[in-house]
C-alpha cells in the first residue's frame, strides 16, 4: 500500500481492505484548534490520526468541559459511532497539530461491513477504549494529580509522536485530567523544580521522561498490559 500508517487501526488491515481504504483516503493536516466533531451533529468524515492529538470532551450547561479520551494514532473519531447512530455527542477537537488520514463516513461505513480485519481491529480498539474509560474512573478516585499527570503527559507524548516537546496548554491538561488549571499549575511547578519537566507559553517539555515513568500511577502498566493482551490476541477465531 502507498500510505505507510502509523496509525494502530489502519496497520492492521489486510491488503485487499487496505488497497480498497487507500483509494478513498486522504492524508490531512490536523491544525490546532480545528473541531472535527461536534456534539449533535452527524458524522460526516471519520479521522485516523498518524501524528498529533485530538481530545473527545463533554461540555455541561455551565461551560464546563471535560475530556473523556485523547486520541492519536492509537485510534480513530468517528469510527464507532459513524458505524452506530451516525452523530456525535463529544467534541473532538486537535490539541496537538499532526497529521491524519482521512475518509467519507459512508465510504468507511462501506469498507468495515467488507473487512473483517477492518471490525476486528475496531472491536479491540473499542475494547480498549472501553478499559481505559473504567480505569480512568479508578484512577480519578484513587491516584493523585502528580501521578495522573506524569501518566498522561507520557501517554500524550506516545500518541501524539511529537517528541518531549508538547504544544499544550495547561488548561487542556486540566481537562484531560478533571482537575482545576490553578491544581495543574502547582503541580506543574513541583515537576519543574525538580527538573523533571519545563513550561513555558503553551508548552511542556519532558525532561525526564524516565523519572515520570517512576511518578506515573499504577495505571500506566495496567493499561500497557491490557493494550498487549487486546492487541495480541489471535483474531482468527473472529474473521469465519
Ligand atoms: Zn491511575
Amino acid at each position: 500500500m502507498a500510505f505507510s500508517a502509523t496509525n494502530l487501526i489502519l496497520q492492521k488491515l489486510e491488503p485487499v481492505t487496505a488497497e480498497r481504504f487507500e483509494a478513498r483516503l486522504v492524508l490531512d493536516q490536523l491544525v490546532r484548534g480545528d473541531i472535527l466533531q461536534e456534539p449533535g451533529r452527524e458524522i460526516e468524515t471519520v479521522w485516523f490520526p498518524e501524528t498529533g492529538l485530538v481530545t473527545i470532551a463533554s461540555e455541561n450547561v455551565a461551560g464546563d468541559i471535560v475530556c473523556g479520551a485523547i486520541v492519536g494514532a492509537n485510534g480513530a473519531c468517528g469510527a464507532f459511532e459513524a458505524c452506530g447512530s451516525r452523530r456525535s455527542y463529544s467534541r473532538a477537537s486537535v490539541q496537538i497539530p499532526g497529521q491524519a488520514w482521512r475518509i467519507r463516513a459512508a465510504a468507511y461505513r462501506e469498507l468495515f461491513d467488507a473487512s473483517p480485519a477492518l471490525r476486528d481491529a475496531m472491536h479491540r480498539n473499542v475494547e480498549l477504549a472501553l478499559f481505559e474509560a473504567r480505569q480512568c474512573i479508578a484512577c480519578n478516585a484513587i491516584h493523585d494529580v502528580e501521578s495522573r499527570m506524569s501518566r498522561t503527559l507520557l501517554e500524550i507524548a506516545e500518541r501524539s509522536g511529537a517528541g518531549p516537546v508538547l504544544q499544550l496548554t495547561q488548561e487542556t491538561l486540566a481537562q484531560m485530567l478533571g482537575v482545576q488549571r490553578t491544581t495543574i499549575a502547582v503541580t506543574a511547578s513541583q515537576l519543574q523544580r525538580a527538573n523533571v519537566i519545563r513550561t513555558w507559553r503553551g508548552t511542556i517539555e519532558l525532561l525526564a521522561p524516565d523519572r515520570l515513568e517512576r511518578l506515573s500511577c499504577a495505571c500506566r502498566q495496567t493499561i500497557a498490559y491490557v493494550r498487549s493482551e487486546i492487541y495480541g490476541s489471535d483474531s482468527s477465531s473472529c474473521e469465519a
